[in-house]
């Protein structure tokens, strides 16, 4: 138990426009909508989480903010921000679902923790792996020649690994853009391929089958969450190894995806599974299985991002990196006091105790659409 009880809840609805659209074979994203959680104790503490949803794959963030204001604020209100497990277990008791709500909640719980007992949230997670982990870039752009610029420049600052999303568009679409970059960039460039979901059940595995030839790291989701069937039938059929994403939220599904042999990577995100250590029981799970993992991310500010990071960092095993870019190349503004730290084609740990990033008040002001607020 700690001296230290929360006196203050604010959610900060923010909306901060894409310098370029991105499609996905579940639609087109054009800027992050996310919900900010500020916890202030009666000491003058003040820890911060992000609630980052996509409205086609985990809530929205009307529901993030209503969850945060509405049913966590009552029990929130008053609890020391050190029992963290027992008030992560009480917005579960709470609240079906929202799992981006309760990702926020947690990583704001932990920036308190952390700042009370003077550790970072990874320090607090077991320890520190690595302090650098490679950053992937997806490649999303419908105008391909505006994303060959801006991979020029990526390659530039030294990042090496591109994310293809697939699927959008037509097949050809697809195989032109691997082609190109293959022979642009021969085998220095780590290729990967991401379908969001997009393909046909009945027709997926000639579509996977290929884009073998240019010799992906892993192809990611190509079929609808619920056909579970037809992802362990792909990656019984095909080499390269394939990667469950919607398919797989928290532990019980990877538990399940185990025994299905639903992928042979799954990608752990804090804003699905409802927070780091819900990650870090999906990468247990994974670990005990002999799957990889990586570090996955939705439309987040650099508060999200240092919640990845963190969780990145405290994993034993980490071979595919993480993709922790947005608040760096696809937000048109950065909303931390210091930028979220990206450079030479990594992503690096934030500094300090609890979370490391906190978000800059006049930018916040900038980009705020709407607030709530709860005091005791
Ligand atoms: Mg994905």
């Amino acid at each position: 138990m700690s001296d230290h009880r929360i006196r203050a809840l604010d959610v900060h609805i923010l909306h901060i426009p894409a310098r370029a659209v991105h499609s996905h074979g579940s639609g087109d994203v054009a800027g992050i909508n996310v919900a900010l959680l500020e916890l202030t104790t009666d000491s003058g503490l003040v820890g911060w989480g992000e609630a980052a949803p996509w409205p086609v794959f985990t809530g929205t963030v009307e529901g993030a903010a209503a969850a945060l204001h509405g049913h966590f604020a009552p029990f929130v209100l008053g609890a020391d921000p050190v029992q963290v497990e027992p008030l992560m277990a009480r917005a579960e008791a709470t609240l079906v679902g929202h799992p981006e709500a309760k990702a926020a909640l947690e990583c704001a719980l932990l920036d308190l923790a952390g700042q009370i007992a003077d550790l970072s949230i990874a320090e607090m997670m077991g320890g520190i792996s690595r302090r650098s982990m490679p950053m992937s870039f997806s490649v999303a752009n419908p105008d391909f020649d505006a994303d060959l610029v801006d991979i020029a420049a990526l390659w530039e600052d030294g990042v090496r690994l591109f994310k293809l999303k697939t699927g959008f568009a037509d097949h050809g679409f697809d195989l032109m853009r691997l082609e190109k970059l293959r022979g642009l960039y021969g085998d220095e460039i780590g290729l990967r391929i991401d379908y969001n979901q997009g393909l046909a059940a009945h027709d997926a595995l000639r579509h996977v089958r290929d884009l073998e030839g240019f010799r992906p790291d892993f192809v990611e989701q190509p079929v609808k969450r619920h056909e579970r069937a037809a992802l362990a039938a792909i990656t019984r059929a095909v080499d390269v190894p394939v990667m469950a994403d919607e398919s797989v939220f928290g532990p019980v599904d990877a538990l399940e995806g185990v025994g299905l042999g639903l992928a042979d990577i799954y990608s752990l995100k804090v804003m699905k599974s409802g927070g780091i250590r819900r990650c870090l029981e999906v990468a247990a799970i994974a670990r005990a299985a002999g799957l990889g993992v990586y570090g996955g991310c939705m439309f987040e500010t650099s508060i999200g991002h240092a919640a990845g990071a963190h969780l990145m960092a405290a994993l034993p095993e980490l071979r595919l990196g993480c993709e922790f870019y947005m608040s760096t190349y696809y937000a048109s503004a950065d909303i931390a006091e210091t930028p979220f730290p990206v450079s030479d084609g990594q992503v690096h740990l934030p500094e300090g105790a609890g979370l490391g990033v906190r978000p800059d008040r006049d930018a916040l002001a900038r980009h705020r659409t709407g607030q709530m607020t709860a005091r005791l």
